[in-house]
């Protein structure tokens, strides 16, 4: 017999079984021979020293060497986190939980004690934690708390090769920090200790960072590699997730046992291709074993992503679909056939109008040299490039720092509410240019985040300390006065993923006319509220879902993320997070146009779309429910250059709201 309680005991999160003392401290004892095991083992009491006797150092090493997971420890079993917790800066969120989870395994103690994470909307890590496993953006958020960071004894930035505008920032801060520290020090101050900076890299051109850390000494960590060799297509592959199903199936019935790698752009390709692989497998000879395809992206729930690192059952062979997160950020073992699609998601910024693109682009030869090293780890490999030769040639011979690509805003607002002014005078290791710092400073004051002077006015400040991006923080921050808070939330929430509508191509008219019922004659925002309050009403039913082609896990992670601003907004901006405007829903949009008033677009008299700033011709993407509407103006959320400049996330507004939004920036504009 069951009894049914009203409400919830426990979170979600802590359901899951957890394993006994015995259980963790036995699975630590085993995990320690794969430790002495890892190529960084010898050089243990080296790095404790250097780390010791220097206030930086940079440390290089191939990755799956165990930098990562080892270092923190070694400094903690050193006993350099007496004065404080050991940060580890990565810049992506899975990588952040998967290694934490790892490393408080080996350490032997539940993860949130001894060893946590902590990523934007979501944080395990306790006032008791020793390492903590971080995002950029986490720590940079904390040091408007903390200015000095006093909390931590050492500060490890990794991947510092990838050079995120986040880890460039952090370098900013963290070399003027410990600065700072010194001369408290130096001065007497008897509660300050000194802060030690430890640079890791995958890659060996550290002399930079290097000589931006006054000349800090690199040490080279020795890893195992075995020959790999490399195989590029004879002719230019069109559909790169089709060759790569193509290719994987190729080497799944010719080649040798051990598992393949196929580096692809994002979660979408990846689920994509996890369907094609599983449809194809049904065709196999029986005397072929099963190919099984295991993604990994953020999204997942931990014992999906272990998946990755447990070997394949015997006589078959696993097929791990990944974005560039496995190219040097995790380990995976096992591998000994890459596939290589040559291409990844990177953000640019393009400067001569001013909007952000999230394109798929060619990697750099160094990234397609790391993705063919992942195949040659425990065995001599074979890497698959889905592009010939010549192509490989021309590619560029290291990516372009994102700091020299990439929108500003929230950079600039941090840097302004950590205290630093002159953002243009900032310790950049490569300077961002001056155009695009002055563009973003513009589109900070017409935000009213910034006064006449350039300094942070309050809505600056409350704006920094959200969690979002500055224009919706804007819009949060605007929801108080309009009385929408609820509304903002929720389709915040909701444009937190790509789309919570699901289109399988084969049942795209079903899908189209679901899609129907929540359609708003005014837009996507209101469209996406139809579809949540519908699915509220139902409580997140799966069945509802699927009949009505809603993503449900996109559902969830919405649903996540607004649990998270509700508590945000609640908590740190001090408002109502319940506070509605009811069937008033024009208000919502008035709401919106308050930080996206930069985003808007009239009707021209020939049928287009033509944005108010910079003049650029604009199409309302095919997903939109605004698709082929003519309405007197426009506004969007995401403007996506692929073979157009398609903008997505639109609805409908009235020309007169425009100087009512932004009076500082259409006011300005036409005195
Ligand atoms: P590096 O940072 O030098 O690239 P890591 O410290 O990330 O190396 O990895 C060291 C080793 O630990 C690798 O062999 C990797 O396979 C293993 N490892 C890391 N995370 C996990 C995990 N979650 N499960 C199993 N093995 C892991
Ligand atoms: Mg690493």
């Amino acid at each position: 017999r069951k009894i049914q309680f009203q409400g919830e005991a426990r979170p979600k999160k802590l359901i899951n079984k957890e394993p006994t003392t015995e259980i963790i401290l036995q699975k630590a004892k085993d995990l320690k021979k794969h430790r002495q095991s890892l190529p960084i083992y010898t050089a243990r009491d080296i790095i404790i020293k250097e780390v010791k006797d220097n206030a930086c150092v940079v440390i290089v090493g191939e990755t799956g060497s165990g930098k990562t997971t080892q270092i923190p420890q070694y400094l903690l079993e050193s006993g350099l986190a007496a004065y404080g917790t050991i940060a580890v800066t990565q810049p992506r969120r899975v990588a952040a939980i998967n290694l934490a989870k790892r490393v408080a395994e080996e350490v032997g103690t539940p993860i949130g004690q001894r060893v946590g994470y902590s990523i934007r909307f979501d944080d395990t890590s306790s006032r008791d934690s020793l390492i903590k496993y971080m995002t950029d953006g986490i720590m940079l958020r904390e040091l408007l708390s903390d200015r000095l960071l006093l909390r931590y004894s050492v500060i490890i930035l990794d991947e510092a090769h990838e050079r995120t505008l986040r880890t460039d920032i952090l370098f900013g801060m963290v070399k003027s920090i410990q600065k700072q520290r010194q001369d408290l020090i130096d001065k007497g101050k008897k509660d300050v200790q000194p802060l030690k900076i430890v640079i890791m890299s995958a890659t060996l051109d550290a002399e930079k960072f290097s000589e931006y850390f006054y000349n800090a000494k690199i040490m080279y960590i020795s890893g195992r590699m075995y020959p790999v060799k490399i195989l590029n297509t004879v002719e230019p592959q069109s559909d790169y997730v089709d060759s790569a199903l193509v290719t994987a199936f190729q080497i799944h019935q010719e080649e040798a046992p051990g598992d393949i790698l196929i580096f692809l752009t994002g979660q979408e390709e990846i689920e994509n291709l996890e369907k094609l692989i599983e449809e194809y497998g049904v065709d196999l000879p029986p005397t072929v074993g099963k190919l099984i395809p295991c993604p990994i992206f953020a999204a997942q729930d931990s014992a999906t992503q272990q998946r990755i690192f447990e070997p394949a059952p015997p006589g078959t062979r696993k097929v791990i679909l990944a974005t560039n997160i496995a190219e040097t950020s995790i380990t995976i073992p096992n591998i000994c056939y890459v596939i290589d699609t040559g291409c990844h998601k990177s953000r640019g910024y393009n400067a001569k109008i001013g909007i952000e693109s999230l394109l798929v682009e060619p990697i750099s030869k160094s990234s397609a040299r790391q993705r063919s090293g992942r195949a040659g780890r425990e065995a001599p490999g074979l890497c698959f490039r889905l592009y010939t030769e010549d192509a490989f040639e021309q590619l560029e011979e290291d990516a372009v720092p994102e700091i020299k690509r990439c929108n500003l805003e929230a950079a600039i607002l941090s840097l302004k509410a950590t205290g630093i002014d002159d953002v243009t005078g900032f310790d950049f290791m490569d300077r961002p240019s001056k155009s695009g710092m002055l563009r973003s400073l513009e589109h900070l004051y017409a935000l009213e985040a910034l006064d006449d002077e350039g300094h942070l006015t309050d809505i600056g400040k409350k704006m920094a300390a959200f969690p979002v991006d500055p224009p919706f923080a804007k819009v949060l921050l605007q929801s108080e006065k309009m009385e929408c808070t609820r509304e903002a939330i929720d389709i915040i929430s909701l444009l937190s993923v790509d789309s919570i509508f699901s289109a399988p191509s084969a049942k795209r008219e079903e899908a189209n006319e679901a899609r129907q019922k929540f359609t708003s004659l005014d837009g996507d925002h209101l469209t996406l509220l139809n579809t949540l309050r519908a699915y509220e009403s139902v409580k997140g039913d799966r069945d509802w879902c699927r009949e009505n082609f809603i993503n449900s896990r996109h559902m969830r992670h919405v649903m996540d993320v607004r649990k998270q601003l509700i508590e945000f907004c609640h908590r740190a901006g001090g408002m109502d997070p319940t506070k509605s405007c009811g069937h008033d829903l024009e208000i919502v949009l008035k709401c919106f146009l308050a930080g996206f008033f930069q985003n808007t677009a009239l009707l021209q008299p020939d049928g287009t779309y033509k944005s108010i700033i910079g003049g650029q011709t604009v199409s309302v993407h095919p997903s939109s429910s605004l698709f082929g509407k003519k309405r007197e103006a426009i506004m969007y959320n995401e403007l996506v250059f692929t073979t157009k400049h398609y903008i997505r996330g639109v609805s409908a507004l009235e020309s007169a709201w425009l100087s009512q939004a932004a009076p500082k920036y259409f006011g300005r504009r036409q005195a």
